[in-house]
């Protein structure tokens, strides 16, 4: 047999593994379950596509965004790989049974959570032998699951305990707690863990405090005239992005806004200008990110408190993905946290929807109307029926209570990291369960940071020169005139 060294080279062009891989890799041969914590940038992806090439049989990716799996298989496609498909709602009804039909011939096989329990998929998937599943961000398991898609948490259940390949759950960012509901939820078997650091050193932690929100602005239109991109401000509400990125184009700054409630195709072709360059700045709700792969992100900017303490880990974390040096400033307004607090449960049942769901079942209508009713948004209602399905209905109620008190201590924690005079650094890391084992030089806004000496100065392009430029070249070439 090849030796795994042998095989990275043969199928990816590498020469030697990245810490971790190979031992992930190695056990995940050995058909053990394993949980792998490896910050972006490290080669998650590989630690399933290698194994893929060593084994006969496909690999399951579970995988929470569709941008990401779309991502995923695009990248695969490019380095020839062919046997690889996306399961997921953006099929029509025809290349879904197409798909189906034809599912145990592919290596590598993407597919949503709401896929997963689906009937159909699961009598095919039953049907045939699989080497190896995937869950791909796994924490999503346990930060999206109570409350956003509670689809994560029927994942274990579908999978079943006897008779399955290994696990293999990758994240970049997990807390001790995260990672033991990982481990319960998907019913794995005394996994292997592989935990690497979370700190990313290269990334500068700055926070800054204000008397106004307005203060905030003015610090941002400030900074980002004079310091350069490409870099990412994350704001809390949709209408927020789009002032805010009004503000930036009158001062000539590229950019846009992006948020859950735009348009599809209009997500993409920013993210695309994003990621091509055209466009400096992206000042976006927490929608934006996941899926981006930009390696050369030199700033994130919160203009409002992340909601968690992962979220924010996420959020910045999007910087400096080629390991140079960049700048995540965190920017602090008083009365912000009372905002955050009310953001992070504005979209959320409440007990008169509880009440609400009980009415429609005794009418024997189907819960679900509340949405068509404008009763409760979508989101909402998804958490709401998950719970109504496990639980007694005043159980129900004090989970819910309970799950907005934590969403509330969350934020909380983050204001830790505003309040502290210690290492920020070090709050995070310890936040995971970790230690920090060094601190970089400019480590954060408590220990000293020069952000000059961190990012370039913005060098504004002279969008007149850079035409004429243009046609010169178009000239020379058409022409012959130099
Ligand atoms: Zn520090």
């Amino acid at each position: 047999m090849l030796k795994l060294e042998e095989i990275l080279n043969k199928y990816f062009g590498y020469s030697e593994f990245r810490p971790g891989q190979k031992e992930v890799i190695e056990k995940v041969l050995d058909g053990q379950d394993v949980i792998a914590l490896l910050p972006t940038g490290m080669g998650k992806s590989l630690c399933y596509q290698l194994p893929g090439y060593i084994f006969n049989k496909p690999v399951l990716i579970i995988s929470p965004l569709l941008s990401l799996m779309q991502d995923q298989v695009d990248q695969m496609k490019q380095f020839k790989e062919k046997r690889v498909v996306a399961l997921n709602s953006f099929l029509n009804p025809a290349q879904k049974r197409a798909v189906l039909h034809y599912l145990h011939e592919f290596r590598f096989i993407f597919i949503s959570p709401e896929m997963l329990l689906q009937e159909q998929v699961q009598q095919k998937l039953n049907a045939m032998e699989l080497s190896l599943i995937v869950v791909d961000e796994a924490h999503c398991i346990s930060q999206w699951g109570f409350d956003f898609r509670p689809d994560y948490l029927r994942i274990g259940q579908v999978i079943g305990k006897e008779n399955r390949p290994p696990i293999l759950a990758l994240t970049a960012t997990a807390t001790q707690k995260v990672l033991g509901d990982i481990e319960s939820y998907m019913e794995m078997r005394n996994p292997y863990k592989f935990i690497h650091s979370v700190d990313r050193p290269n990334i500068h932690l700055g926070k800054l405090m204000f008397q106004g929100r307005e203060d905030k602005i003015d610090w941002i239109l400030d900074h980002v005239t004079k310091s350069a991109g490409p870099g990412i401000i994350y704001t809390q509400s949709r209408s927020k992005t789009e002032s805010l990125s009004q503000r930036l184009l009158q001062a000539e700054i590229p950019c846009a806004a992006y948020h859950g409630g735009m348009d599809p195709l209009d997500r993409q072709f920013i993210q695309q200008q994003f990621i091509d360059g055209s466009l400096e700045w992206i000042v976006a709700t927490n929608a934006f990110g996941m899926g981006v792969h930009k390696q050369n992100v030199r700033q994130v900017i919160h203009e409002s408190l992340p909601s968690n303490m992962a979220n924010y880990m996420q959020e910045f974390g999007r910087a400096g993905r080629d390991g140079e040096d960049s700048l995540a400033v965190l920017l602090y307004a008083e009365g912000d946290e009372e905002l955050a607090k009310f953001v992070g449960i504005d979209d959320y049942p409440v007990d008169a929807h509880v009440d609400s769901y009980l009415s429609y079942r005794a009418r024997q209508e189907l819960p679900i109307s509340m949405v068509h009713n404008g009763e409760i948004s979508e989101t909402a209602f998804r958490v709401l029926d998950y719970w109504m399905h496990q639980l007694h209905p005043a159980e129900v109620k004090q989970r819910l209570t309970s799950m907005k008190i934590e969403k509330m201590r969350a934020v909380e924690e983050v204001m830790d990291l505003i309040d502290t005079n210690a290492c920020m650094r070090e709050k995070l890391v310890h936040y995971f369960g970790q230690e920090l084992e060094s601190k970089p030089t400019d480590c954060c806004q408590c220990c000293g940071i020069e952000y000059q000496s961190i990012v370039q100065p913005r060098v504004k392009k002279d969008l007149a020169a850079y035409e004429l430029n243009w046609k010169k070249r178009l000239e020379k070439l058409l022409l012959g005139i130099s």
